[in-house]
């Protein structure tokens, strides 16, 4: 059956292969993007993209009305999009810290909320948040990005549980290093050190970890919900 959903950040990286994996299976998928032209593969497989900077509740609100125009409302939430600043503490301006939360757990309550009003109509629906093991390890240099990643664990696990009994799924999926224009600011160096600590000895692909969400929405994860699955190469064990 042909799912409405929505990915954000769906133009490039980890969201992009999130948004192929659900075109692959013959869902209508629409994708934000904050910036840069998505790719002409999606438009092309009938990928719907919407631009919506999710810092701004009236994009949102905007983006989802197109969306429900012409795809009806979604079904399946995919909140992918997400930035970093990364900073040692004590060069960390207020800034730093509270544009990447307000990217990235707070532009997904935005977007959660919002979906949330046609799931709790349909009595159903699936969210699956992008956290990272970064949320669930720590990770110096990172203490926005970490906070903001490990909020939307209990984020998720509050809704799981609020809203269990509207048939309604919260899941988490938090990857390792993933091979993204998110990492390839890393030196090679930085690289070599992540590596030698993943027990399967390398980045993931993008496409590895829509794999995990593309089953968390699944029938096959009916009775899953307030789960973080690591897709991290062994590193977060
Ligand atoms: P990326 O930088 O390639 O893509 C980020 C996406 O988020 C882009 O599509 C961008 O347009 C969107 N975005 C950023 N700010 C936005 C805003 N204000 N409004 C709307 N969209 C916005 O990153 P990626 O590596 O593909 O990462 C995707 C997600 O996976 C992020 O949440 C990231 O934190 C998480 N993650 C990435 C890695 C990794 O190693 N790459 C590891 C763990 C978790």
């Amino acid at each position: 059956m042909s799912r409405s959903v929505l990915v954000t950040g769906g133009n490039r990286g980890i969201g992009l292969a999130i948004a192929r994996a659900f075109a692959d299976s013959g869902d209508k998928v629409a994708v934000t993007y904050r910036s840069g032209e998505p790719p002409q593969e999606l438009t092309e497989a009938g990928v719907l993209a919407v631009r919506c900077d999710i810092t701004d509740t009236e994009q949102v609100e905007q983006a989802y009305k197109e969306i429900e125009e012409k795809h009806g409302p979604v079904e399946v939430l995919v909140a992918n999009a997400g930035i970093t600043k990364d900073q040692l503490l004590m060069r960390m301006t207020e800034d730093d810290f509270t544009s990447v939360l307000d990217t990235n757990l707070t532009g997904t309550f935005r977007v959660v909320k919002r979906a949330n009003r046609a799931m709790l109509r349909a009595k159903k629906g699936r969210v699956v948040l992008i956290s990272s093991v970064v949320g669930l390890l720590g990770s110096a240099g990172q203490a926005n990005y970490a906070a903001s990643k490990a909020g939307l664990v209990g984020f998720a696990r509050s809704l799981a549980r609020e809203l269990g009994s509207r048939n309604i799924t919260f899941n988490v999926v938090a990857p390792g290093f993933v091979d993204t224009d998110m990492t390839q600011a890393l030196t090679d160096e930085q690289r070599k050190g992540i590596v030698s600590q993943v027990p399967l000895g390398r980045y993931a692909q993008p496409a590895e970890i829509a794999a995990a969400v593309r089953f968390l929405a699944s029938d096959d994860a009916s009775y899953i919900t307030g789960a973080v699955i690591p897709v991290d190469g062994g590193l977060g064990m």
